[in-house]
């Protein structure tokens, strides 16, 4: 198949009339200033589609249902309590129809593939499932249903905090010990032979409150070549608890004591020093930024300038998916920078269009998280590509270099027309072409589900 774009930006610049062949997933081939061919998909403008380097896809059954303040001040730790109650009645085919939704959310958003970073694993008692990857099985049919790129990652979460406290109620569907943990991981690598070749399987050590030194290591030696996630600093009553059990702050503990490079994803590095900012810059690591959620959780904004003066790389996720938006997740980042520096035009470095800093930086550093060989349109790469219509009034007096500006602060995600995931071309008219049924799917799904509460 071929798509025809009038205007596209390659890994080498901007190009008109572009015709990209596709085979097996992959751009086969870039012709520039030539014409549409018969049966080409023609589209406006083509740009590389970003990956959504984290979720927790159930979570979006929860949203709007955490907005309401009750007695005293919310805060992070009772959204997680309700979140625990919630999780009490999911049932795997419950999960598998809001994972579907979601997945279809994000690709009509404009992204290609998501990090589902996933720790329910097991039954509301905690005993697993005659299988034990029942789950992640589930996860892997919504992506097999929306035909999303995945990179499935199975978390290891063993304690209730630093010093290998024993689990809470609440968490008895995520449990494992790194034994058990690693038959699953096995289970979910066999079941990746049914998806897409360009789906992955890693792991996600929870955090460092969720593991031990000891467990990491074993951990990492069985299963480490990467992708590997780990949320570390996102909100400072976890930096405190970090320092008094280990000595060190989350960020700076695990740099000093594992061997951290590009295939580590470090999620909400919300809380560092200048030191562990530059430091984690230098690892080749990525920050995975999830800026909607950060904000809607009172996390605090990432230390942004230093980051990227050092040279780091960062993708962004929708994690609680509270809300799925990708120009919302871009624009949330810049603004948080904003606000706090009472500054404008702060994640670029030197001078240049903070938009395209953002969004070809972000659809870098996913793919990098994601373990995907994409992030830019260059023959070789997966066909990970997104189309913009930019007639759109938010977007139509612009020119190719105010393009990002206008779609990152100006634009809905409206403008998105078209997606493919590794070649699979499942937006259309900005539509995913499964909608109506996973739509009519999670309304039922959830009918049942409040039913139960
Ligand atoms: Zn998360």
């Amino acid at each position: 198949m071929a798509i025809f774009a009038k205007r596209a930006l390659l890994s080498t610049g901007w190009a008109n009339n572009l015709r990209v062949e596709i085979e097996g997933g992959r751009i086969a081939a870039l012709h520039a200033e030539t014409s549409a061919q018969t049966d080409d998909v023609s589209v406006d403008t083509l740009l590389p589609a970003l990956a959504n380097l984290h979720s927790h896809a159930f979570q979006r059954a929860m949203a709007g249902m955490t907005e309401y303040r009750m007695a005293g001040r919310d805060s992070f730790w009772t959204w997680r309590d309700l979140m625990y109650r919630f999780t009490t009645h999911l049932t795997p085919d419950q999960i598998q129809k809001i994972a579907s939704l979601v997945y279809m959310e994000m690709q009509e958003a404009g992204y290609a593939s998501v990090g589902e970073f996933h720790y329910l694993h097991h039954q509301p008692d905690g005993s697993p499932y005659d299988r034990l990857a029942e789950l992640s099985d589930r996860i892997m049919a919504a992506a097999v249903e929306t035909r999303i790129g995945l990179t499935h990652l199975p978390v290891l979460y063993s304690y209730a905090g630093v010093g290998k406290k024993p689990l809470e109620t609440g968490q008895a569907r995520f449990g494992n010990d790194v034994d058990r943990f690693c038959m699953l991981v096995d289970q979910a690598k066999d079941a990746l032979g049914n998806l897409p070749e360009d789906c992955r399987v890693g792991i996600a050590p929870h955090s460092l409150r969720a593991t031990c030194s000891g467990d990491l290591a074993r951990v990492l030696a069985t299963h480490g070549e990467g992708p590997v996630h780990i949320h570390i600093a996102e909100q400072p009553k976890e930096v405190s608890e970090v320092m008094a059990g280990l000595g060190a702050r989350p960020v700076e503990w695990l740099l000093d004591n594992v061997h951290v490079d590009a295939n580590w994803c470090l999620i909400h590095a919300t809380h560092m020093t200048e030191d562990e900012t530059q430091a984690m810059a230098a690892s080749g690591a990525v920050a995975g930024l999830c800026p909607v959620t950060e904000a809607n959780l009172g996390d605090g904004p990432f230390n942004g300038p230093t980051f990227l003066n050092a040279g780091g790389s960062f993708g962004v996720g929708s994690d609680s998916n509270v809300l799925i938006s990708l120009t919302e997740e871009l624009r949330t980042l810049e603004y948080s920078q904003r606000l706090r520096d009472l500054a404008r035009n702060v994640m670029v470095v030197g001078e240049g269009s903070v938009g395209q800093t953002l969004y070809c930086g972000a659809a870098k550093g996913g793919a990098q998280a994601l373990g995907r060989d994409a992030g830019v349109i260059a023959k070789g790469k997966l066909a990970d590509l997104i189309a913009i219509d930019c007639q759109n009034p938010a977007l139509c007096a612009l020119t190719s270099e105010q393009l990002f500006d206008g779609l990152v602060f100006s634009a809905k995600d409206e403008v998105v027309t078209d997606v493919w995931s590794a070649g699979r071309h499942q937006v259309r008219g900005g539509r995913h072409v499964a909608r109506d049924q996973i739509v009519s799917n999670y309304q039922r799904t959830m009918a049942d589900l409040l039913a139960k509460l």
